[in-house]
């Protein structure tokens, strides 16, 4: 059994591997795809110390310094179910999709989440090449540009009232007929002067050149007339989702699916911690989640030490 095991190889699970195996215990990570989200990123310009880098050589990075460690890395390994210690400090169990069990003193779960598609022609093909979901990582891609935000929610109007102040104009676009955003948001939004917004519009396509992204098209629902509008890029705000449907009635999830966790990472269930965008923890940032992988190592390194046997 592991000491503490890792469900997920993003940058949460990848900084929190690195800090439990600096403790020397018997350490093991379980992901999907490691890396994560990271490595659908083009440019990544957030990063604190690192001025620029991409996406794959990022997530290279991320393993590379895992794997300088004694860390068991199970790629391409999905967990389906996590089956709570029988008794207070006892092995947690870990189902895997290939049938095989994994059980751990301690388990992390740090697997991400995954932006809502707007499943329009043009989105797959134009993702990165002006089709982006994140304004605090791309915003500043598009300065001096037009730009379209598809989703009249919070993240929507926010994204919206941020990417005003940075590209040259911003067509909103919604499909109900008001904007969902608390008011005072939607009050903000309709005062800025290179805003425009659209209610009961569906988007139908973005279109390109072949190469990067040069509109969008949408039907007013309420005359069925078809609209395009000409601009470089689009930011799709129509949520985002927590990888959490395996944990469904085993730990506390908020309404919008995420882990509930407190300052230090503990989630419902003794023994089980949890990091970065799975979790109600704000901003799903790459370096929020290495912080909050790095805490949740710490946190479950406490808890091993207050038990029996280490
Ligand atoms: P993730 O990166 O989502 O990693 C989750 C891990 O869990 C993966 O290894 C996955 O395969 C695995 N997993 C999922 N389900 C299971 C399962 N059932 N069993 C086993 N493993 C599982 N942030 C920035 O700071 N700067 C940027 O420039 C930036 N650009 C972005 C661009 C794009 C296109 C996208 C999509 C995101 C971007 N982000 C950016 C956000 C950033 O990528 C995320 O905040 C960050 O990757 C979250 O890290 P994480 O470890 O919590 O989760």
């Amino acid at each position: 059994a592991y000491d503490m095991l890792i469900v997920g190889g993003g940058p949460a699970g990848a900084a929190a591997a690195v800090y439990a195996a600096r403790k020397g215990i018997r350490v093991g990570v379980a992901a999907e795809r490691f890396g994560g989200q990271v490595n659908d990123t083009m440019a990544i310009e957030n990063y604190i110390s690192v001025l620029e880098t991409d996406g794959p050589t990022f997530a290279a990075a991320l393993e590379a310094q895992v794997r300088h460690y004694e860390v068991d890395i199970m790629n391409l390994q999905r967990a389906e179910r996590i089956v709570p210690a029988a008794t207070p400090g006892g092995l947690v169990e870990v189902h895997m999709q290939n049938g095989g069990v994994l059980k751990a003193r301690s388990v992390i779960v740090s697997t991400g989440a995954r932006w809502r598609n707007v499943n329009v022609p043009g989105e797959a093909e134009y993702k990165n090449k002006g089709v982006a979901y994140c304004p605090h990582c791309d915003g500043p891609l598009f300065k001096g540009k037009r730009v379209a935000v598809i989703g009249g929610g919070n993240s929507g109007v926010e994204a919206a009232i941020d990417l005003a102040g940075i590209v040259q104009h911003v067509t909103l676009v919604e499909f109900a007929d008001a904007l969902k955003a608390d008011a005072v948001l939607v009050n903000k939004l309709k005062s800025l002067a290179n805003v425009t917004i659209h209610v009961n519009a569906q988007t139908t396509e973005i279109t390109g050149d072949g190469q990067k992204v040069n509109g969008l098209g949408y039907k007013d629902r309420a005359t069925g007339a078809e609209h395009h509008v000409a601009l470089e890029g689009v930011f799709v705000q129509i949520g985002l989702v927590p990888n959490t449907e395996f944990l469904k009635g085993t730990l506390e999830l908020s309404k919008y699916g995420e882990i509930v966790v407190d300052a230090k990472c503990h989630t419902s269930l003794p023994g089980v911690f949890a990091a970065g965008d799975v979790t109600t923890v704000p901003y799903k940032q790459i370096v929020v989640a290495a912080g909050e992988g790095s805490k949740a190592a710490l946190s479950a390194f406490d808890y091993l030490i207050r038990q029996p046997v280490l």
